[in-house]
């Protein structure tokens, strides 16, 4: 079924890929039962939902090359999008970030099961490790989903993306809205939406939107800001 819903999608996988999604499947049921990592559990439900909705990168032209690229997840919970892109592109680095201990913990039991080589795991806030420079203005792309609304996502994402480089949001329905309130942010943090790409889920008929923001500039010092600061006053 996981070869199937991804080629209906245009993305063709190996039998490798085919079992490191099954394999991330049952770690993740597994595992939910004794950390709290998602609601969905249903095995079509998780193969739409959370494997082919983070892997839908993929389909968005100019993002995938050859080239070894790095590529942030911020916010990655239980490895949304980051693991299953770092499946769909083996050439790409990609460093997840969480700022909940456990869900990392699972992470690097999934890492390990499924012998992922292209993936580094990194426990803490977005409002420290942006201020590192060891991650600070490293990466071709962040990636994100559902971790903020926009204008705090902008100032949590775009420290880290090298100037040049792109912000992909992973957002569904009413992002227009999202998108005008992040007006400021954007001129702020010197980033402009170059794209978005839209999709529509077979499975539940559902709008899924990748906004692919472009750094023009490098970032001020002072962002991101403390996290109270970035949430009672967004940019
Ligand atoms: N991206 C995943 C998880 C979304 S839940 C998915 O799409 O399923 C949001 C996650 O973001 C949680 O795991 C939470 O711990 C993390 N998070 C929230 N604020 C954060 C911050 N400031 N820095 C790092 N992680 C954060």
């Amino acid at each position: 079924m996981i070869r199937e819903i991804f080629e209906k999608n245009q993305i063709a996988l190996t039998d490798k890929q085919v079992e490191q999604f099954q394999k991330y499947y049952e770690l993740l049921v597994d595992w939910n039962q004794k950390i709290n990592l998602t609601s969905i559990t249903e095995y079509q439900d998780v193969i739409w939902k959370h494997f082919l909705d983070s892997g839908l990168f993929v389909n968005c032209k100019d993002l995938v090359s050859q080239e070894q690229k790095k590529v942030l997840d911020l916010g990655t919970g239980a490895g949304f999008p980051g693991i299953p892109l770092a499946i769909l592109i083996p050439n790409y680095e990609f460093t997840l970030v969480d700022s909940l201990r456990k869900r990392i913990d699972f992470l690097e039991i999934v890492c390990k099961e499924l012998n992922l080589e292209n993936v580094k795991l990194f426990h803490g806030r977005a409002e420290d490790v942006g201020k590192d420079s060891k991650f600070r203005e490293q990466f071709d792309f962040a990636v994100s989903r559902a971790v903020a609304d926009l204008p705090v996502l902008l100032e949590y994402c775009l420290p880290f993306v090298k100037v040049g480089g792109r912000f992909v949001s992973y957002k569904s329905r009413k992002y227009e809205e999202e998108m005008d309130r992040a007006q400021s942010a954007m001129e702020t943090l010197h980033c402009s939406c170059q794209n978005v790409y839209e999709f529509s889920l077979e499975f539940d008929q559902s709008k899924r939107y990748l906004l692919s923001i472009e750094k023009k500039e490098e970032t001020d010092s002072k962002y991101p800001r403390k996290p109270n600061k970035i949430k009672k006053n967004p940019l």
